[in-house]
């Protein structure tokens, strides 16, 4: 951890060699909202990844205490950063810190991402908070370790999680990583954390974006790059199906926004996206597979109406 004043003293050393008020253009033919973007503690650092992806704007997820460096980072760089921020939900003082957060800024509550059961007390109380607080919750749902004993987060989605979807009508649940989109195959048994092949129709992810005006899907990680990847014939149907359910997110790891270090945290089941940056491979396969009116809407749109802030 380096102190405040550090932190300071790094912004404002960074500030004159940025120069960043507006981002420089990109080659996406739109401006590009980066929903999953893990705040990284030098300001330098986020904005290498921002400007080597060509992302505009990306939503900082944040934990506790970043609020300084949430707030430096805003000044650096006015108008490309927006924050959510997460809170052990175990914890008797989760509900007071992350109301705390949202009156200081935050616009959601994520990424959630805990030894929990999707539909226990713990993640209930924070559904119930965020619809009274009207900001949405981002979960992180894995059945499957990555490495032993990683254990498993948000558990027994495909089994439960619609429950939830009816009983907070009010809560915006975005949905993200594993089961969630090993879930949009309807034969999926939670063998593999990435299962590849073709998809068979009906999963329940699909059914859930299709049913439930309350559920929105974080396109981000190998989670959402090899959901899209696996099937051509599946993806251009699901993104038009789903074109306002959907955001753009890397949750990328890399240093340049080229592929750089570490693009996936080290974790050995998302080799396939090694020496890659996440945010560009996901960007470039939505290019691909939907019309430009909504690739605009995926990766810009969808997400300014959600948050309601000024695209
Ligand atoms: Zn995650
Ligand atoms: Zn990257």
């Amino acid at each position: 951890m380096i102190s405040r004043r550090e932190f300071l003293e790094t912004v404002a050393a960074a500030v004159p060699a940025l120069g960043l008020q507006t981002p420089p253009p990109n080659e996406w033919g739109t401006r590009v909202f980066d929903l999953h973007f893990h705040l990284r503690p030098q300001p330098a650092a986020n904005l290498a990844h921002l400007d080597g992806a060509g992302v505009t704007k990306a939503n900082l997820l944040t934990r506790p205490a970043a609020l300084d460096q949430v707030k430096a980072l805003q000044a650096t760089a006015p108008g490309r950063f927006t924050w959510f921020n997460s809170y052990d939900v175990t914890r008797p003082d989760a509900e007071q810190v992350l109301t705390q957060a949202v009156k200081e800024g935050a616009q959601g509550f994520g990424e959630m991402k805990f030894h929990v059961a999707a539909d226990g007390p713990e993640l209930r109380r924070m559904y119930a908070l965020a619809a009274d607080l009207r900001v949405p919750i981002l979960i992180h749902f894995q059945e499957v370790d990555h490495f032993p004993n990683e254990g498993t987060w948000a558990t027994g989605y495909a089994r439960s999680f619609e429950a939830m979807l009816k009983a907070y009508p009010k809560t915006t649940f975005i949905g993200h990583a594993d089961a969630f989109w090993a879930n949009v195959s309807a034969d999926y048994r939670n063998e593999a954390a990435y299962p590849g092949g073709p998809i068979v129709r009906g999963g329940v992810t699909d059914k859930l974006l299709g049913d439930y005006p309350n559920l929105f899907g974080d396109l981000a990680a190998n989670s959402g790059n090899n959901a899209l990847s696996r099937d051509p014939s599946f993806t251009a149907d699901f993104l038009q199906r789903h074109q306002n359910k959907l955001f753009f997110g890397s949750d990328c790891s890399c240093s340049d926004g080229r592929g750089g270090g570490v693009s996936q945290n080290n974790n050995p089941a998302a080799s396939r996206l090694a020496g890659k940056c996440v945010a560009r491979e996901t960007l470039g396969v939505l290019k691909r597979s939907a019309s430009p009116d909504v690739f605009q809407k995926l990766v810009w749109g969808n997400i300014h109406t959600l948050l309601r802030i000024p695209a």
